[in-house]
C-alpha cells in the first residue's frame, strides 16, 4: 500500500490545456473515486497515476517516490480498464500468470499467487477455462485478478463495470468494495456514475473540465456541495 499525491498536475494534448492544475492527496489503503461528466479528464488523470501519459506539469508522487519520470512498468501500480481484453488464447490462470511471467517470477511464487487470487475472486474451478467460456461478469473478476496476482501498492480503475448489465454491475460494486476492505490497497477508481461514486468510494472527487471541483466522504459532498455543479451532478439520477 501507498498514499498517492497529486500535486499541481496539468496536462496538454498540443496547445489543448485538459487538466488544470490538480491537487489531490490519497491515503494509504484509501478508496477513492474520481467522477466527472465524460470528457472531464478522470481518463487522462488516470493514466498519468500509471505514467501511460506524460504529465505538463506539477507532480505526482507514490509513496514516498515523485514518478514523474519513472516509466509504467516500475510503477508499483495495476490498472483494470474498462476494455480488460483477456488473452483470447490463454486459460483464466495463464491470464492472470501472465504479467509475474513477464516480470520473471518463480513458477512457485506465481501459482501460489494465482491461486490466493482465484481463492478471492472465487475462480478456483475456472482456472483452466479460456475467456469465451466465462460470462461477462466472470471475465470481469479475471481482470481484476490479473491485477490481484500483482499485489500492487496501489489499484487503478477506469470504469470497469460500464460494460456489464445493470444487475451485475450492482453486484460488482459489492465485490470490488468487500475485495479492498480485505486487500485494503489503495485505490483511484474512475466512473461516471454518481451512484457507484455515492456507494463506494470513502473520498469522492468531483471533475469538471479539467479541474476538482470538490472533495470529500460521499455524505459531506451530498450535503454540503461547495457549489451548483456539485449539487446537480451529485444530486441527479445516473
Ligand atoms: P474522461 O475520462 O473524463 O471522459 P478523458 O480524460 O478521456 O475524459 O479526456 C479529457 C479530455 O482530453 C477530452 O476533451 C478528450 O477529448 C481529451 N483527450 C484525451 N486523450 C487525448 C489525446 N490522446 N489526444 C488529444 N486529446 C485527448
Ligand atoms: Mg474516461
Amino acid at each position: 500500500m501507498a498514499s498517492v499525491g497529486i500535486r499541481d498536475v496539468r496536462k496538454a494534448f498540443g496547445s489543448t490545456q485538459v487538466i488544470h492544475g490538480v491537487n489531490i492527496d490519497i491515503n494509504d489503503g484509501e478508496f477513492v473515486i474520481l467522477v466527472g461528466p465524460s470528457g472531464c479528464g478522470k481518463s487522462t488523470l488516470l493514466r498519468m497515476i500509471a505514467g501511460l501519459e506524460n504529465i505538463s506539469g506539477g507532480d505526482i508522487r507514490i509513496g514516498d517516490r515523485v514518478v514523474n519520470d519513472v516509466p509504467p512498468k516500475e510503477r508499483d501500480i495495476a490498472m483494470v480498464f474498462q476494455n480488460y481484453a483477456l488473452y483470447p488464447h490463454m486459460t483464466v490462470a495463464d491470464n492472470m500468470a501472465f504479467s509475474m511471467k513477464l516480470r520473471g517470477a518463480p513458477k512457485s511464487e506465481i501459482e501460489a499467487r494465482v491461486n490466493k487470487a482465484a481463492g478471492i475472486l472465487g475462480l478456483e474451478k475456472l482456472l483452466d477455462r479460456y475467456p469465451r467460456q466465462l460470462s461477462g461478469g466472470q471475465r470481469q473478476r479475471v481482470a481484476m485478478g490479473r491485477a490481484i496476482v500483482r499485489d500492487p501498492q496501489v489499484f487503478l480503475f477506469d470504469e470497469p463495470l460500464s460494460n456489464l448489465d445493470a444487475k451485475l454491475r450492482v453486484q460488482m460494486r459489492t465485490e470490488i468494495k468487500e475485495l479492498h476492505q480485505r486487500l485494503k490497497t489503495t485505490t483511484v477508481y474512475v466512473t461516471h456514475d454518481q451512484i457507484e461514486a455515492m456507494t463506494m468510494a470513502d473520498k469522492i472527487v468531483v471533475m469538471h473540465d479539467g479541474i476538482v471541483e470538490q472533495m470529500g466522504a460521499p455524505l459531506e459532498l451530498y450535503d454540503r456541495p461547495a457549489n451548483l455543479f456539485v449539487a446537480g451532478f451529485i444530486g441527479s439520477p445516473a
